[in-house]
């Protein structure tokens, strides 16, 4: 079976003691099959050769084009030294390579795009990055297993993830991904959880807001906003005028005075920031 990554071998002269050795350059690195090589990546050894008879240290200079299939993660290195069409061609060719020994029922359309990056220290990365979103399996698998709101609770604590209002977003997504897939078992004990997640904070803008709307006068107005000097941003009047006109929309005629009386506060005070 052809293996999916693949090293081109090459020979090449140590520029300390002149002699040639073999090496092979690693251009299609399969994370699945070798982990060894994603650590290779990771300690920026991948496109590091040793000269043998010497022992000195070669950095090369090539491409490197990264498949990881679980994540669906494909990511083209382009080598630091190059001409940008060099690199489309170089990305394809690799690509279809890699295409060509994966079997047919894992040919996936990620496949046909590579994201691109500059070197092994841009593909380190964009690894640490795609890191960042496995944990955000590693916290959903934390909120499956959790079978009592008590246990919510605490899979929130262990992977505060979970609060974060986007990653939120994110997963009441997937509920509907999982629907559309024929889940419907996982996707409602996935919104059964999402439910009985703690709400998450609101933004400090909209608090600001609902601090202003909550508070009983200008003067009680004026102490909202000198106690919240950096959430009072050039997007707080704005917002309050969308209000405004809504609520004007809505015959809500004095709420709506209130509302332009407030974003007038909000301008002042922001002119008066510097
Ligand atoms: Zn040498």
């Amino acid at each position: 079976m052809r293996t999916r990554s693949y090293a081109q071998a090459a020979t090449m002269p140590c520029f300390q003691c002149s002699q040639t050795f073999e090496i092979e350059v690693w251009l299609i690195v399969d994370a699945v099959e070798r982990p060894d090589l994603v650590e290779a990546i990771h300690a920026d050894t991948v496109h590091t050769v040793r000269c043998p008879h010497c022992g000195t240290e070669h950095p090369l200079d090539a491409p490197l084009l990264f498949h990881d299939g679980t994540l669906e993660t494909l990511i083209f290195a382009a080598q630091a030294q190059t001409e940008p069409e060099q690199n489309n061609e170089v990305a394809q060719q690799l690509g279809q390579q890699l295409i060509g020994t994966l079997p047919l029922e894992e040919r996936a359309p990620y496949l046909t795009k590579a994201r691109m990056v500059v070197g092994i220290d841009g593909l380190r990365q964009a690894l640490e990055g795609t890191e960042d979103s496995d944990d955000v399996s590693v916290a959903l698998r934390a909120l499956m297993e959790a079978s009592t709101p008590q246990e919510v609770a605490a899979a929130v604590r262990d992977h505060q993830l979970l609060a974060v209002p986007d990653v939120q977003v994110q997963l009441r997504e997937y509920v509907v991904q999982l629907r559309d897939a024929g889940h419907p078992d996982v996707a409602d004990a996935l919104d059964q959880r999402l439910a009985a997640l703690p709400p998450a904070p609101l933004h400090p803008t909209l608090r600001l807001i609902q601090a202003l709307l909550d508070a009983d006068g200008p003067e009680a107005r004026q102490s909202v906003l000198t106690a919240h000097p950096v959430d009072v941003t050039p997007e707080v009047a704005p917002i309050l005028e969308a209000l405004a006109q809504q609520s004007e929309r809505s015959g809500l005629h004095p709420v709506a005075r209130d509302l332009l009386v407030m974003r007038d506060e909000v301008l002042h005070m922001i002119d008066h920031q510097g």
